[in-house]
């Protein structure tokens, strides 16, 4: 793994915010190029917990914003912006010439649908969900366990996101580097594939587990062979 790497980050808010500066200046790891798609505004109310922005960003395109930055820190680094969000339609395309995609969305729909799109690319898909005071992160490889393994399906009622029930700023900042962490070992020729790791700020516990992939997987199984919309809306955020 001595090439340059391309990266598709999805979301540039909470989580994206501290792993976008990681890897912008993640030298070691060769990443040439980063991809950001999201596509809203930066608003005054999450600047507590979305730090790639100021106060003078506000009502700005939080990609443009961020690509800014992206290219102070790094001036060597390509950086393409998507304004727009993570859709069935556009997802294989966008996938394509990356090495990896990273995730860091306020709903669960984009969720399931980045790992089901990076595994259906046969892409590495690093991925992180936050809410209240703990969250998660979770790297699958083609060959490990998947988000599906663990979580199977969006659930069927009606569930908070982020945006709702809130999120505290330095659990998004822990989860956003712990993500950008998994990106660098996997560029870097390391497989931690099925980690999921735990942080719970209020507990003060930071754990790792090992996700075994599951027979009955339907992503892993390869029932899912197809981005069909109707599996992502039942539960997207409104
Ligand atoms: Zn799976």
């Amino acid at each position: 793994m001595s090439a340059a790497h391309r990266v598709l980050v999805v979301g540039a808010g909470g989580l994206g915010s501290p792993l976008l500066r990681l890897l912008a200046v993640a030298g070691g790891s060769r990443v040439e190029h980063i991809t950001i798609i999201d596509d809203d505004l930066v608003e005054e109310s999450n600047l507590h917990r979305q730090t790639l922005y100021s106060s003078e960003d506000v009502g700005r395109s939080k990609i443009e914003r961020a690509a800014g930055t992206l290219r102070d820190l790094s001036p060597g680094l390509s950086v393409r912006t998507v304004q727009g969000r993570f859709v069935p339609d556009t997802a294989m395309e966008l996938l394509s010439d990356h090495t990896l995609v990273v995730e860091g969305a306020d709903n669960l729909a984009t969720k399931f649908l980045v790992a089901d799109a990076a595994h259906l690319a046969g892409v590495p898909a690093v991925q992180a969900g936050a809410i209240r005071w703990a969250g998660w992160a979770l790297c699958a490889l083609p060959d490990s366990a998947c988000l599906r393994c663990l979580f199977e399906d969006i659930p069927r009622d009606r569930i908070e996101t982020c945006a709702e029930a809130g999120v505290v700023g330095p659990v998004v900042g822990v989860l956003g580097g712990l993500e950008a962490a998994l990106v660098v070992r996997v560029l870097r020729g390391e497989r931690p594939g099925g980690e999921l790791w735990h942080y719970d700020a209020l507990a003060g516990a930071l754990r790792k587990t090992l996700v075994r992939r599951r027979s009955d997987c339907p992503l892993c199984a390869g029932e899912i062979q197809d981005l069909r919309v109707e599996r992502y809306t039942a539960a997207c955020a409104a």
